[in-house]
């Protein structure tokens, strides 16, 4: 059986997931040609359509509970709030939300609203938000095509939830975001150490395995995407380097795998 709870020295991470969809090469890989992606049927149809995940992952490091990335929210309709519960999380038990970066589906469960107000799902967080995301998104002609921006990132600050991101920052003395641009400005990472092992938690810095062998095909969502690929390919040495643990949360649950090299070719090996 899959395993959506693993460990990392002491840390624990649970994989959860919000619910699932699909997409299309042709819209999120235009420039790619079928004759490229056909080498990958495994991960994509030979129609060209492949799985899209919405996951979230619990780190459970030094007391705190972290929730990592809100997923696509009550309208979609998400099940975020159903797999906590089967996990044992009450949504008090969380005190740190991350956020990846503030795209639509990274952030829908921040907010619930109640008699027309906001109020957090999560009443006892902060919620981690990398500043070059928010300072990004506040501008008034990106915000302006970015409805969920107000509806579940603004609020926030206004409930005093907002906790900004600047570099490299300690949630734990076993997690700390790593800054990863490119998908969005602010984009982060999040690394985890203890007990000489390593853990890392991708954000959207790869979002299907076959992007750990093609590092540098463009993808549409990819606000930057030759910085995108520039990260992409750091974060990927990095991590065939440590050999830890990876959850990717676009990734088919469970999202665990490892980055490793056969015959001189990178790939991801499904935990
Ligand atoms: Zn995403």
């Amino acid at each position: 059986m899959p395993d959506y709870k693993i460990t990392v020295g002491n840390v624990e991470i649970t994989s959860l997931s919000d619910g699932a969809g699909e997409n299309l090469m042709e819209s999120a890989f235009p420039n790619v040609s079928p004759d490229d992606w056909k080498r990958y049927p495994d991960y994509i149809s030979p129609e060209g359509k492949f799985p899209v995940n919405f996951g979230s992952f619990i780190i459970r490091s030094r007391g705190e509970t972290i929730l990592v990335d809100t997923g696509v929210g009550p309208d979609f309709p998400g099940r975020l709030l159903d797999e906590l519960k089967t996990n044992g999380v009450d949504p008090n038990d969380i005190t740190v939300v991350a956020i990846t970066h503030l795209h639509f589906d990274h952030v829908a469960w921040n907010i619930t609203m109640e008699n027309e107000k906001p109020r957090l799902t999560f009443p006892q967080a902060k919620y981690w938000i990398p500043r070059g995301d928010w300072e990004h998104y506040r501008q008034p002609e990106v915000l302006a095509d970015s409805p969920h921006i107000k509806t579940t990132v603004l609020p926030l600050e206004e409930l005093g939830a907002l906790r900004l991101v600047d570099g490299e920052d300690s949630i734990t003395s076993e997690v700390t975001t790593v800054p990863t641009p490119g998908h969005t400005p602010g984009h982060m990472s999040l690394a985890i150490s203890s007990q000489g092992q390593r853990g890392f938690i991708l954000g959207d810095v790869a979002n299907f395995p076959f992007q750990v062998q093609q590092p540098d095909w463009k993808m549409s969502f990819d606000l930057d995407p030759d910085m995108a690929s520039r990260t992409r390919e750091a974060v990927l040495e990095r991590l065939e380097r440590e050999g830890g643990t990876v959850g990717g949360g676009h990734f088919t649950p469970p999202s665990f795998g490892r980055v490793l090299r056969s015959e001189g070719r990178r790939y991801w090996q499904v935990l």
